[in-house]
């Protein structure tokens, strides 16, 4: 990875709301097709360090750069451009309720993008077909599981084209029967070479999927390393801690 230019690079990253300081100054890189796993106590301000990436909250302090260190720029008009790079799953799927599976998949691409039916069907065909979930391109959210509808989510991302996904919880709200085809979803992706940068507290899926996990605690990155480094061989005492309660 030496001579590889980051995908993503996260400088200096400051961001509090009012007096509450919630990110002191992140610093890390994400390398093209790299894995990596966040994780931390809740309050860590791992929601916030994903959602300072994709513009959905200012930043105070620092930068982030994307692609041969272009700097993102997070001014309104430039919104959106940043989040068709920058793709984002949510813990909550937001999918257009009076829209089929298909026309959620396609109105991004059509309306924002741009891009013509006859290029983004097929895509999003064979993204559907991935998840799988082509069988129910014609129905409405309301009639899919929680489960179904994320795997959609997540295709509904993919359809972009972005640079780089970031997950934040996104098994946390379902049923537990439901929870693995989600991950199986991104593990593939991971398999695939799909740059991803995922928030979560399964433990088990981060081990099997990572190439990277970073431990947050109080706005900042305690410990970096491989999964092995980390789960089987913490030096930090924060991580140790954490471990012990999470597994
Ligand atoms: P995590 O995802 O690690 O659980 P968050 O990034 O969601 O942590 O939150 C970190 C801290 O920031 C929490 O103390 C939370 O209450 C606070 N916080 C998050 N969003 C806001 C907001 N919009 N206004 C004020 N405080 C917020
Ligand atoms: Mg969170």
């Amino acid at each position: 990875m030496v001579n590889t230019q980051p995908k993503l690079s996260i400088r200096n990253l400051h961001k509090h709301f009012g007096d509450l300081r919630i990110l002191n100054g992140v610093n890390f890189d994400v390398f093209p097709k790299e894995v990596i796993v966040v994780i931390g106590p809740s309050g860590s301000g791992k929601s916030t360090l994903l959602r300072c990436i994709n513009g959905l909250e200012t930043i105070n302090d620092g930068e982030v750069y994307l692609d041969n260190n272009q700097k993102i720029d997070y001014t309104p008009s430039s919104l959106q451009k940043v989040r068709q790079k920058i793709g984002m799953v949510f813990q909550s799927y937001n999918l257009f309720p009076h829209m089929t599976v298909m026309e959620n998949l396609l109105l991004a691409p059509l309306k924002v993008q741009k891009r013509s039916k006859n290029e983004v069907l097929p895509r999003a065909t064979a993204l559907l077909e991935q998840v799988g979930m082509l069988e129910k391109a014609e129905s409405y959210p309301a009639q899919l599981s929680g489960g179904q509808q994320q795997r959609i989510a997540i295709a509904r991302s993919l359809v972009m084209n972005p640079e780089v996904i970031l997950f934040d919880e996104v098994t946390s709200a379902l049923d537990p029967e439901r929870v693995r085809d989600v991950l199986d979803v991104m593990k593939d992706l991971a398999a695939q070479g799909t740059t991803m940068m995922i928030v979560t507290h399964e433990m088990g899926f981060a081990k099997e999927v990572s190439d990277r996990v970073i431990f947050m605690d109080q706005g900042l990155i305690v410990e970096q390393g491989s999964p092995e480094e980390i789960f089987n061989n913490p030096k930090e005492e924060r991580t140790k801690q954490f471990l012990k309660n999470a597994m």
